[in-house]
Formats: structure tokens, sequence, C-alpha cells
């Protein structure tokens, strides 16, 4: 997906174009992968001049948990990682819906994979981002020849960027044999999650979904979608999944930051249930969209408003 990116970005601690944003060949997370990041979703509300950007304080405590893993000290606490955000939006005055991207890396050029003694520093830049899987039309998925990436390898708990060669094998490996996605067993076998989301299944009314401990990403749209659905009165499992169960399984749902929420409606070449979009997906699909969107007060508290005014680009 080749994208452009928005003016403005922060970086070596400053708001600066971003085509002024260079790193070095020899950075040592561009030769080791030592960087980790952050995806975060700025909604355009319906009122068009302000972007509700999606559970931004706990995006930014992962982020900040996932650079103490590799030993990153950002030097800035969640509420200045909060501000540069919302100042950075205000910045770039979008139109659109957004996604950042905040980076944290070993910014050193040191030679040799280490985590000590290596300095860090941290970016954040955003582009426009819509719905890059339709929400209505159910995903055909396949359980992955891949094995997701163990804790004691590589933590999947942290969004590490040397890790994502495992995504990007498996997504790869989906899309060259028709699929739009892939499921990943981790290596005892379970049912671990997607290329790049966390999946719930639905079994007998039940919301199913593997737990922190079984090689996922702790997915704030996963926690998310739990707490919708546990005050809808729906029953929810944070248990060990087994492959069989997705083929006996009435409803399968991807949910993250970039897929949202979206049906999976094929698995292996199989239906889901009666192959199509089922009640408990769907409301709970709902209930996330009109969340972002600004459109019930329900979960208010996981938007964070950031009024646009057009001049401010101009500054
Ligand atoms: N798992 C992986 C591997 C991911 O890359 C993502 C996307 N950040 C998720 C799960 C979903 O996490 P979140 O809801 O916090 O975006």
């Amino acid at each position: 997906m080749q994208v452009s990116h928005l003016p403005y970005c922060y970086f070596e601690g400053e708001i600066i174009p971003i085509e002024d944003a260079k790193v070095s060949i020899a950075t040592h997370a561009l030769q080791y992968g030592t960087g980790v990041f952050a995806g975060i979703r700025g909604y355009l509300d319906r009122d068009g001049s302000t972007i509700n950007i999606f559970r931004l304080r706990d995006h930014m405590t992962r982020f900040s948990q996932s650079a103490g893993l590799i030993k990153i000290d950002l030097g800035v606490d969640i509420d200045g990682l909060c501000e540069i955000a919302v100042e950075l939006t205000r910045r770039n005055a979008p139109t659109s819906n957004i996604y950042f991207r905040p980076y944290a890396y070993k910014s050193g050029l040191d030679l040799g994979p280490t985590l000590r003694g290596v300095d860090n520093n941290f970016a954040i830049y955003l582009l426009p981002l819509d719905n890059y899987y339709s929400a209505e039309d159910g995903l055909s998925v396949m359980v992955s020849s891949w094995s997701r990436i163990q804790d004691n390898a590589i933590p999947a708990r942290g969004k590490i960027s040397g890790a994502y060669i495992n995504s990007a094998i498996t997504k790869d490996e989906a899309v060259e044999y028709g699929f739009d996605d892939a499921i990943l067993l981790n290596s005892r076998g379970k049912v671990s999650e997607g290329s790049a989301c966390n999946m719930m299944l639905v079994r007998r009314g039940v919301l199913i979904t593997p737990p922190v401990t079984a090689d996922i990403l702790e997915g704030i749209t996963r926690r998310s979608v739990l707490q919708i659905a546990r005050d809808a009165g729906i029953a929810v499992e944070e248990r060990e999944v087994d492959r069989t169960e997705l083929y006996v399984a009435d409803e399968i749902f991807f949910c993250g930051t970039g897929v949202q929420v979206t049906p999976v409606t094929k698995i292996d070449r199989r239906p889901v249930g009666n192959g199509k979009v089922g009640p408990i997906t769907s409301r709970i699909q709902r209930t996330f969209f009109d969340t972002v969107q600004g459109k019930t007060a329900e979960y208010r508290e996981w938007l964070t408003p950031v009024a646009i005014e057009a001049a401010v680009a101009a500054d």
C-alpha cells in the first residue's frame, strides 16, 4: 500500500517537514530491526472539523512499554507523547481519517546487535487512512503454514519492528495463495492472531478470543471489543483456541487498529457458520463504528477530540 504522508512530523525533538526527517543507512534499527512502533487512528468527526483520536493514551502506554522491552527510554512521559500527537494533528489540519505512526528506534550507528548503550530516538508521522477492508464483505482467510513468534524468542507483546517479518511473511503467503489474510498458530499449535490484528470467534453465543499469553499483541481494539461485548451482555471467554474450533465456529472476525472490526466468512476455503456475517459480529461492528465516529456518547472517554482550524496549517 503506497501512501502519501501528511506534511509535518515529529523528529529528533521538533516538528519538521516530513521530507527533512532522514536517518543514516547505518542506523541500528534499520540494520537489526531494533525499533518499536504504534498505530493509532484518528477519525474525522461528523462535524467535519474535529479529529477523534482513538484510545490515544492506551496506545502511547503500550508504545512506551514496547520501547522498554528493547531498552529504549523515550525520555517523555505518556502525557508528553499524547501532547505531541495532538499538536501534530493541529499542525497538519487533516480533512480525512488519519493514522499516526509513532516510531521509537535505536538511532545509533553502532555495529552489532545489542541493546545497551545504543542511542535512541523517536518520531511520529501521520498519513490519511480510510478503511482498507470493506466492513460488509467478509474476508477469506487461511491458517498460515508459518508459526507466530514466541515470547522467549521475540515478544509478540511488544510492537517490535523486526518481529514484523513474521507478519509480512504470513500475509505474503496468504495473498500469494489467493486469500485476504491469515491466522497464525503459535509454537504450541494454538490459535494466536491474524498477521497484523487480533481475532475472535463466536461459538453458541459466546465470544471467544485467545488469551494474552497466546503470543499475541495485546490489542487495544481487542480490549475495546471485549468491553463492548460484556456491556452488551454477551458472554466472553479469553482462553486457548484450537485450530479446528475455527472450522466449527459460528462467526469469526478480526479486530485491530488497521482492520477495525472485519468479519471473516471463509477459513481455509470453508464457510464460517452459514458463510454470512453473523449477528454478534454485526452488533459489535456497529457499536465500534458509532463510537469512533462520535455518534454515541457511551464510550466517549476513548476519544481525544482535536479541533482542526484550517488556518493553523499555514503557520
Ligand atoms: N496484532 C498485531 C500483530 C498487530 O500488528 C496489531 C495492530 N496493531 C494488532 C494485533 C491489533 O492491535 P491494536 O488493536 O492495538 O491495533
